[in-house]
């Protein structure tokens, strides 16, 4: 995500200072850096940002070579795309199981995501701490990890220093190698998992007390999540105010109409979604401005936590398991349902059971060690 006003203040003096980048130049007039993001227009319409050797779209969504390619070619980031895809209702794709993702109401999952596939979403968030990363922003990760977890069934895997291939078949481990980037106006993320290496670039302004969010957004976002303000109906909900957005504002704010993942209400508290206003200057004409509100002209803040309906969309996808050395899927203490209400020791051991062809316990020594 972009820096935004609520971090700004930490950062200010930062921004004043540091300015190595050749895109960004102090404005003597409001002491403020300038950025002059390079935008291209791919052959399907779509606007991508290029920085450096990276393309990101909406802002802080980086593309991989492959999903480049299909944004140019049919403008979605999925090779062949899913028009409409109907509700999942059989298998849940990533833990096989016959279970329906509808809630008890009968309202499917909310919030925004990919449409989930079993080669899209994570079984445990395999991650690596970049050598570049100080002890204390090692520990700010850790501190957005924990809070995840707590809150949903996603569980992350510390591979920090141990193999990236496979030992034994070759093939490259997924993960997500979280990289500090100094002071840039952006961090940013894949948007599910890719294969190999994939970089969480963290900049300086995603390092502080309160930007732990930053931190979740772009962790969510490896885990298959969307922008909310991006949904196909947000119109109904919000009105975006086109005058002071540049070009580069105007792509953060495209609509999602396919190989999309959601129903529900907009939801305003959710950390997927910017706030109104932002302190980036590639985005919009003026930072004292917003860049859209809610109906009745109100600002819209950005969750500080995943909110209800962001962990309903995780928690209807992931399962939280436990790092074993064998193939038996252990099952957390605390496991979600997609309601967010907490699965009763029963209820858990049973879907343990279905989940290792009717083993309810575990073998002993399994578990390996997986400290943040
Ligand atoms: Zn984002």
């Amino acid at each position: 995500m972009k820096k935004n006003i609520l971090n700004s203040a930490l950062i200010v003096s930062l921004c004043l200072v540091l300015f190595s980048c050749s895109q960004e130049e102090i404005d003597e007039t409001t002491s403020k850096v300038t950025y002059s993001p390079e935008l291209i227009t791919l052959e399907s319409g779509v606007v991508v940002e290029k920085q450096g050797d990276n393309y990101l779209w909406e802002g802080d969504i980086l593309l991989s070579p492959t999903q480049l390619k299909a944004l140019n070619d049919s403008g979605t980031i999925f090779i062949e795309a899913i028009e409409n895809p109907a509700p999942i209702t059989s298998l849940n794709p990533v833990t096989n199981l016959p279970v329906s993702l509808s809630s008890e109401n009968g309202e499917q999952t909310k919030a925004l995501g990919i449409y989930p596939t079993a080669y899209n979403l994570w079984a445990m968030v395999r991650f690596t701490y970049n050598a570049n990363l100080t002890s204390t922003q090692k520990y700010y990760i850790k501190v957005a990890l924990l809070d995840i977890e707590s809150r949903t069934n996603i569980r992350f895997y510390n591979a920090t220093g141990q193999p990236t291939v496979d030992p034994t078949y070759g093939f490259a481990y997924p993960y997500v190698d979280f990289t500090a980037i100094g002071d840039e106006d952006t961090s940013s993320s894949y948007v599910g998992r890719i294969g190999g290496r994939q970089q969480i670039s963290l900049a300086d302004f995603a390092f502080s007390y309160w930007s732990s969010r930053v931190i979740e957004h772009e962790i969510l976002h490896a885990c298959g999540m969307l922008h909310e303000q991006c949904r196909k109906d947000r119109d109904n909900y919000v009105t975006i105010d086109w005058s002071n957005l540049t070009s580069s504002g105007e792509a953060q704010f495209t609509k999602r109409t396919s190989n999309y993942y959601m129903i529900g209400s907009y939801d305003f508290n959710s950390i997927m979604g910017y706030p109104s206003k932002t302190d980036s200057q590639s985005a919009v004409v003026s930072t004292s401005e917003p860049m859209y509100t809610k109906k009745d002209g109100s600002y819209i803040t950005q969750g500080s936590i995943p909110s209800d309906l962001d962990r309903r969309w995780v928690n209807t996808l992931y399962l939280p398991y436990i790092a074993r050395s064998d193939v038996y899927r252990e099952l957390d203490a605390v496991v979600y349902k997609s309601d967010n209400t907490v699965m009763t020791a029963s209820e858990r051991l049973s879907l343990q059971a279905q989940l290792n062809n009717g083993v309810s316990t575990p073998p002993a020594g399994g578990q390996i060690s997986n400290e943040f």
